[in-house]
């Protein structure tokens, strides 16, 4: 089940590429400080790169990790001869994690007083941080075949709603809202560079996709964009100042985050007073309360159509607490 929602995924993110990323090439935009935003393999990817070494955030979909990796590696060259060291999973999605194994292969974990937990076989390649239902999700209880192979699952995982770690000089603060994208999503904070990570929490190219079978919810989707809104902090004019990475789409700023936050509490707020109503979902579909956004983020077809983001949130809405 797990899996096959995970190609569904796939597929839902392979379908909303954007034209460079059909090119099959991955390319590089220089954020600031020592952030590069890596486009072109499905899901979004970070790179920290300073005299330590380098750190990613998500690997990208399996089928890029080698053109990820030599683009990685060039990025690297003229700044460190350190290897990869770190990985941080924003969640378990595979067009966010498919590259892991590879990754962590291609790295070297070190086991300085300067990561925050336990590292357990630090020699055999780069240590991939996540929130524990991170590994939930790709692992299975023994005895069952688990739906990812064990060597990209997370090597070091939290629980709560932080974790922290210290690298390439910079404090890097891990978020986990409790029910958003998933159940074990994480907001990745660059405080000195001044860069979020938002892994699939935000999404500039259609509605926010609500994962209700893997533990996602509309109240707590809103809850995780205001709480990088918190993070955020707008340079002179409301432009610029903390930069933010979503999980698919282009860079953006504060201001493109309040606007999709807006978006979604609007949205939400139509169809909880429909369900007040007593309005089927059929009867909420039909009065289209996504109407005027839908030229922005609607879509009649693909994975993830505007009839099934106006669903999920009238089943999260409609659960029982
Ligand atoms: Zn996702």
């Amino acid at each position: 089940m797990i899996r096959a929602l995970g190609i569904f995924f796939s597929l839902l993110l392979t379908a909303t590429l954007s034209s460079a990323q059909q090119s099959n090439e991955i390319h590089v935009l220089k954020v600031q400080g020592n952030i590069y935003m890596l486009v072109g393999a499905v899901g979004n990817i970070g790179v920290q790169i300073s005299s330590d070494g380098v750190l990613m955030v998500d690997t990208g979909s399996a089928q890029m990790t080698d053109q990820v990796l030599a683009t990685v590696n060039q990025l690297a060259k003229p700044i460190t001869n350190k290897p990869l060291r770190f990985i941080l999973n924003t969640h378990f999605h595979p067009d966010h994690t498919g590259g892991n194994q590879k990754a962590r292969a291609a790295g070297t974990t070190i086991t300085g007083g300067n990561v925050a937990g336990n590292i357990q076989d630090a020699a055999e390649g780069a240590a991939i941080f996540a929130h524990e239902n991170v590994m939930k999700r790709m692992s299975a209880p023994t005895g069952s075949q688990a739906p990812t192979p064990s060597g990209g699952w997370p090597t070091d995982t939290y629980y709560g709603d932080s974790q922290e770690l210290f690298f390439n000089g910079e404090a890097i603060q891990m978020f986990h809202p409790k029910s958003a994208h998933t159940d074990g999503d994480s907001i990745v904070f660059f405080r000195r560079s001044d860069v979020v990570l938002t892994g699939d929490i935000f999404m500039t190219t259609n509605y926010p996709i609500i994962d209700l079978q893997n533990g996602g919810s509309i109240n707590g989707l809103i809850d995780a964009l205001n709480l990088i809104l918190d993070i955020t902090i707008p340079a002179d004019k409301q432009e610029g100042g903390t930069m933010v990475i979503p999980g698919n789409g282009r860079l953006c700023d504060e201001a493109d985050v309040v606007e999709y936050r807006d978006m979604v509490t609007i949205i939400r707020d139509r169809i909880q007073d429909m369900i007040k109503k007593g309005m089927t979902l059929e009867q909420v579909k039909a009065a289209k309360p996504t109407r005027d956004y839908d030229p922005l983020y609607g879509s009649a077809t693909g994975f993830w159509t505007t009839d099934m983001f106006v669903e999920a949130v009238y089943k999260s809405l409609s659960a029982k607490k």
